[in-house]
């Protein structure tokens, strides 16, 4: 049975449940993120606004100079995990196998399609399967998504990306190299901007360049070169990577101000390890190692963590252990950018380890 692999990306997130929620705010530039006066940056642009050029991670006083009519928003990311829940809650109803990404992106991989050895035959009957995802995304959340379609997740992230907002993009095996021939070397997940720029020193601009070229590769990617050219040609044979194989839960949370107010850093911890927490109790696991992360003003970044006798899962549990790694190293001697939970070393919960050794 071929591979059909969707990628499912949310239209501009954060700005379009903004807009759902004010529809005052429909049809408007709405930025979220600090206001323009203080230092910050955006977290998200609706549409319109981009058309003033305003992009995410863009200091909020460049946004407000683009776009000085712009409405700015303080991001309420409670609501934004909460309706993502809602959207994974969907996509779960059509496969089980779904990775999400991130607060507003998933692959699934498709199956009970009509049973055929010819992928092209298969990518097409999943087409309303993904009409139904956008339908219900939109009639249900009030919000729209763009999707991919493809064999593999490489293909399917730039379907979703093609024709965006609310896109539907199928890309079939056999336009795949075509369709990969104009893009810019850099839409090549992984290509930076350090990669992207030897490869055009050397003259290679677009996916046609690398398809073509009888360069190797190395001295410009080193080991990678032969995924590169791969991806050029369309292959990706990465699975859809699925809970059990979770290695870490990790969750942070960036301030708009640096801050070493301690109830301001208790309640944003509080909050990481309730995150934390749902998506162990999600995947039905504990962790035996607990890790904190702070970044400072100047960027440097520090981790700490503990390793435990005792697994733990629960929100007090893994709160209680960051708020003693941060105590413990004395981590907030001065303002924090960012501040993150993380998990490892994971195994089932305790009850059922006690079943598992009776
Ligand atoms: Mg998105």
């Amino acid at each position: 049975m071929p591979r059909v692999i969707f990628h499912v990306d949310m239209d501009a997130f954060f700005a379009s449940i903004e807009q759902r929620d004010h529809p005052e705010y429909l049809g408007k530039p709405v930025i979220v993120g600090s206001p323009p006066d203080r230092r910050g940056v955006v977290c998200a642009a609706s549409y319109e606004a981009r058309e003033f050029k305003v992009r995410s991670a863009m200091p909020s006083r460049t946004a407000g100079r683009l776009c000085p009519h712009g409405i700015f928003v303080r991001p309420r990311m409670e609501v934004y995990r909460a309706e993502s829940q809602e959207i994974m809650k969907i996509l779960r109803a059509v496969t089980p196998k779904v990775e999400r990404v991130s607060v507003d992106e998933a692959y699934l991989e498709v199956a009970d399609l009509p049973d055929t050895a010819d992928t092209d035959t298969a990518l097409q009957a999943a087409l309303p399967v993904a009409r139904e995802i956008k339908r219900r995304i939109r009639e249900e959340r009030h919000l729209t998504a763009s999707v991919g379609i493809a064999s593999n997740k490489f293909l399917a992230k730039l379907g979703s990306d093609f024709n965006k907002p609310n896109g539907l993009t199928l890309i079939l095996e056999k336009d795949k190299v075509a369709f990969l021939r104009p893009l810019s070397v850099r839409s090549i997940h992984g290509v930076g901007p350090v990669t992207a720029q030897s490869l055009t020193d050397r003259g290679l601009h677009t996916i046609a360049d690398i398809q073509d070229t009888e360069m190797d590769l190395t001295p410009m990617v080193g080991s990678w070169a032969e995924t590169l050219k791969r991806r050029a040609m369309g292959i990706d044979e990465r699975p859809v990577d699925l809970s059990e194989d979770r290695k870490s839960i990790s969750a942070e949370n960036t301030f708009l101000n640096d801050t070493d107010d301690r109830p301001t850093l208790r309640a944003a911890l509080k909050e990481l390890a309730a995150d934390v927490a749902q998506t162990l109790e999600k995947h039905a696991l504990a962790a035996l190692t607990v890790q904190v992360k702070v970044r400072y003003s100047d960027f440097s970044t520090l981790t700490r963590q503990v390793r435990l006798t005792d697994p733990v899962s629960n929100t007090a549990d893994v709160y209680r252990l960051a708020c003693h790694l941060l105590a413990r190293h004395q981590l907030v001697t001065q303002p924090l950018r960012l501040i993150g939970i993380g998990v490892s070393t994971l195994v089932p919960p305790v009850r059922e380890q006690l079943l598992l050794s009776i």
